[in-house]
């Protein structure tokens, strides 16, 4: 029930924690982080349930230590539940943790150009350019085969030296957000924005019409992210009106 841990407690944490503990009476629960523990006596705890999560774990691992500098006793032998149901504060955590991480990292990736060297995140992402660059030689990275697919850039363009910038669609997601990702510009004056389950039911119940992508559109190949989505139709300028609010 317990995995090792690299992290090592601040005082202010140790502090915290022996707090924590001794507000709580013998008999008593604690219960942070998706764990749950009972005060067995003066300095001994027993873990009693857990939401299976690595979040939890790594939570509960680094209680032990904060309680090995404190000198308690930790009996987590014993745990009586473990849930598989991870509540949605820490599924929400876990997800805005993890896109802090990517954003932490994208925010680092400057132009190609060394003379330049603008942060991506600051070109105009809303210009993307989607092209269809054939069929690539690729190895299945789960089985090893190899194969063929067809792999899509997401061309953005510096808008300091102008340098073309060819990305990985997924990293072009990254940097641009969902937002701008499920909104593709196929042409100067118009794009289509993918809808929601929620905002398509909202569209057809108010009357209105959306388009639903297969792979062609205006003559146009359609991103893979897009294909098989319902969309509304946006002008270019709605658009820029709403980033303006
Ligand atoms: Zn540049």
């Amino acid at each position: 029930m317990r995995e090792d841990t690299d992290w090592q407690p601040t005082e202010a944490e140790i502090a915290w924690t022996k707090d924590a503990l001794e507000q709580i009476a013998e008999g008593g629960t604690w219960a942070p982080h998706g764990l749950e523990y009972e005060r067995t006596g003066a300095s001994s705890l027993r873990l009693v349930s857990m939401v299976h999560h690595a979040g939890t774990v790594e939570a509960h691992a680094r209680i032990c230590k904060v309680l090995e500098h404190l000198k308690w006793d930790i009996d987590d032998d014993s745990v009586e539940r473990i849930s598989h149901d991870v509540p949605p504060e820490l599924q929400a955590q876990a997800q805005q943790a993890e896109l802090e991480r990517i954003q932490a990292i994208v925010s680092g990736w400057l132009c190609p150009n060394e003379e330049c060297g603008k942060p991506l995140v600051d070109m105009p992402l809303e210009e993307v350019v989607w092209a269809n660059e054939g069929l690539q030689a690729y190895i299945n990275p789960e089985t090893g085969e190899e194969g063929e697919a067809t792999r899509w850039m997401a061309h953005i363009t510096c808008d300091d030296c102008s340098q073309n910038i060819p990305m990985n669609p997924l990293d072009y997601g990254y940097i641009a957000g969902e937002d701008l990702f499920y909104t593709w510009r196929f042409n100067e004056l118009s794009a289509l924005r993918v809808l929601t389950r929620e905002q398509t039911v909202d569209l057809i119940d108010n009357g209105g019409e959306g388009i639903a992508l297969g792979s062609q559109f205006n003559e146009q190949e359609v991103p893979p992210h897009m294909q098989g989505t319902y969309c509304k139709l946006v002008s270019i300028d709605e658009l820029t009106l709403g980033e303006e609010e």
